[in-house]
């Protein structure tokens, strides 16, 4: 059998791998059309803001010697230009001698990837206006950096490559704006959980100017201006590119391979519409399991794991991709943000009945130095208790978190049940009740009555607001026309409060809230812990207050607004 593979990195050399692994007969060969191959795309912000020092650690395997363990033709600098379905062969150009051959197929695997979008603006084709894909497209932005003439940079978008890429020129001193036209970072996360991820952004120098374009730019002698919709002009020394990826699709277009809405589309056994022709990676769209609905979700995992299904189909194996729900992480600064699984906007726009818990354990136990809270935001079906998605932001062991929601989402365990999983346990890693117990419990409460939860954003202003933090707390950080009864006075003033209306009660982060709450429903009022208490609430506010308006910047000054500021259910009366 002659096995054809495009494309050399995660998903291309992973395939190349396994099939080798798997039959010693086939004949490979793998084109890559850079000049490296299974390189750490991952890695490369962070060779950018010299903290991988070395560009040798980037390139983890060499051609030459994946070749020979794996006993493949490994032709890089080799790039495919277009596939002959009825011959099954492709032609393909040397691009160090510009020779053009063809080669034959039994099976023909497609990892191309996805490039990354250029703005169709004015001056995106300047010389120090950057994307960054390939080792050498992180070289020239490292050299500029270390060469010590880069002084301010702008980076346009702030998905996570671009979150990345800011945290690292930062990192290496430079003056850094973030231009992003949503009106928040990270668009896979909700906004009530982003601006947590405003905050540390700006709190790291950073600056955020959200719900903007960029529109031009233009050379301004040596440095480029950047201009943007809100009027803005930034005079910058580098910018980079970071506005999304798109699936390589145009040699299987050309092909007449079916294509999606922007990937190659793919059975579950990763077979395109053609049989004797597989895709795998950032060029294919995936069944997301949880919505039944196709998406592009461009990650690693992904694409390692769909070249393993690839290979083991063509080697006899069955094997069937399972979909992708998202699960990914990414280091902003000193947090940790991670999610699993959709998000509340999406719920809402396929009009799904969910629930949403908000919760900020610790990740181990408060009396153990060091601990810190968890941010977590979990999303489930109202109706089965299944696990739709899950969003954290935080330090140490967030990520932990995640991983074991992600694997409750996949095996559908009913949200309630996560209260009956033992975890590691000691001081200096975990709490008795870990943060997935922690949801459980939250959770079960909720759906038996126990202590029913509302929401910051669900308050109609015909509640009766009670806050039972101490008055310490309270005298720092008000709710405006929150009526105030310390929790472990709330048995002994009950006469204070009304039994015709609804009582919204919150606390800190929502355990003094679930007492009161408990102390509440068993003498007869209509009581509700909002979940999350002030600390939902805060997040609350500046989600509403943040990047509303066209070049909204995010400072200091405007993070600490809330504080000040009515809220709306009041302002809505
Ligand atoms: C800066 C950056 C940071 C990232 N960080 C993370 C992260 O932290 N976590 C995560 O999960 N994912 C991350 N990713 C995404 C991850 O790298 C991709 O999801 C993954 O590499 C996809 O694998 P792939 O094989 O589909 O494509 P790629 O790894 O991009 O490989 C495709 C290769 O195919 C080659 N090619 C394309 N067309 C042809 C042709 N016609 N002929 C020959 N060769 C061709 C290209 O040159 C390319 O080298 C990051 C990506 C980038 C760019």
């Amino acid at each position: 059998m002659k096995i054809l593979v495009v494309g050399g990195v995660a998903g291309g050399a992973s395939f190349s791998a396994r099939m080798r692994r798997l039959n010693e007969k086939a004949e490979i060969i793998m084109f890559e059309r850079g000049e490296y191959i299974s390189f750490a795309n991952c890695g490369l912000p962070y060779y950018a803001g010299d903290v991988i020092k070395e560009k040798e650690n980037l390139l983890i395997q060499k051609p030459e010697k994946f070749g020979k363990r794996f006993n493949i033709d490994v032709r890089i600098l080799n790039e495919v230009l277009s596939i002959d379905r009825v011959n099954k062969k492709i032609l393909v150009r040397n691009r160090k001698t510009g020779e053009k051959y063809e080669e034959t197929y039994d099976k023909l695997v497609l990892s191309p990837g996805a490039e990354p979008v250029m703005l169709p603006i004015e001056g995106a084709d300047l010389e120090g206006v950057h994307r960054i894909r390939t080792v050498p497209d992180i070289e020239v932005v490292r050299k500029k950096i270390d060469s010590g003439k880069v002084k301010k940079a702008v980076v346009i978008g702030a998905g996570f490559i671009g979150i990345e890429m800011a945290e690292n020129l930062a990192h290496r001193g430079v003056e850094t704006y973030v231009v992003e036209m949503l009106d928040q970072v990270m668009p896979n996360f909700d906004k009530d959980m982003a601006v947590i991820i405003h905050r540390e952004i700006v709190r790291n120098g950073v600056i955020l100017n959200l719900n903007d374009k960029v529109c031009k730019i233009s050379k301004q002698n040596d440095a480029l201006c950047v201009e943007t919709e809100s009027g803005k002009k930034i005079v910058v020394d580098i910018v980079i590119m970071a506005s999304g990826v798109k699936p390589e699709v145009q040699l299987a277009k050309d092909a007449g391979l079916k294509i999606g809405n922007k990937g190659i589309l793919v059975d579950e056994y990763m077979r395109t519409s053609d049989p004797n022709i597989f895709a795998i990676g950032d060029a294919v769209e995936v069944k997301n399991p949880i919505t039944g609905t196709i998406m592009h979700i461009p990650l690693a995992w992904p694409a390692v794991r769909q070249a393993l299904v690839a290979a083991n189909n063509i080697a006899g194996v069955e094997d069937k991709y399972k979909g992708t729900i998202g699960t990914s992480v990414v280091k902003v600064f000193s947090k940790t943000v991670a999610m699993t699984g959709i998000n509340e906007k999406m719920l809402v726009k396929m009009n799904l009945p969910y629930e949403k818990i908000y919760l900020y354990p610790a990740n181990h136990a408060g009396y153990y130095p060091g601990a810190s809270p968890i941010a977590l935001k979990i999303l489930y079906n109202k109706e089965t208790g299944e696990i739709f998605g899950v969003q954290a932001v935080g330090g140490e062991g967030t990520e932990k978190q995640i991983d074991i929601f992600s694997v409750a989402i996949r095996a559908k365990i009913n949200i309630e049940n996560l209260a009956d999983y033992d975890f590691c346990y000691a001081p200096p890693y975990g709490s008795s009740k870990s943060p997935v117990n922690f949801a459980g419990m939250v959770a079960k409460n909720h759906r038996l009555g126990l202590s029913p939860l509302t929401h910051w954003d669900r308050l109609k202003g015909d509640e009766f607001l009670l806050d039972v933090r101490t008055k310490e707390e309270v005298e720092e950080t008000r709710v405006e026309n929150a009526y105030h009864i310390p929790v472990d006075e709330l048995r002994n003033r009950l006469d204070e409060l009304p039994r015709d209306k609804k009582i919204a009660v919150f606390c800190r982060v929502g355990v003094r809230a679930h007492i009161a709450n408990r102390i509440l429903i068993q003498n007869g009022f209509k009581s509700y812990n909002i979940s999350g208490g002030y600390k939902a609430y805060v997040n609350y506010m500046q989600a509403k207050m943040q990047g509303n308006e066209p070049g909204f910047l995010v400072t200091e000054e405007t993070i600490n607004e809330v504080f000040c500021t009515t809220p709306t259910w009041e302002k809505n009366k």
